[in-house]
């Protein structure tokens, strides 16, 4: 096992969606009125306002399989 090096050991990254804000914020334009613009925040969609998300490469785990770091070697063994 080595650590994780997508999310450094921590077994979570930081969300991209929001970029670490947990919130996301929206315009809405108020057609009724004079087009003024009025922000919302809301929770980020992506990550529920965690501001972060379980990491892709060790599921959360922070440490990836030795085996999982040697996909660069070629199985196709190109021995001509
Ligand atoms: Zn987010
Ligand atoms: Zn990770």
């Amino acid at each position: 096992m080595t650590t994780c090096q997508q999310c450094g050991g921590q077994g979570k990254i930081k969300c991209g969606k929001c970029g670490g804000t947990g919130q996301l914020q929206i315009t809405e334009i108020e057609t009724v009125s004079d087009m003024s613009q009025t922000f919302h925040t809301i929770l980020c969609t992506k990550c529920d306002g965690e501001r972060w998300q379980l990491c892709p490469r060790c599921y959360g785990s922070g440490d990836v399989h030795d085996n999982e770091t040697s996909d660069v070697f070629d199985p196709e063994g190109r021995d001509t």
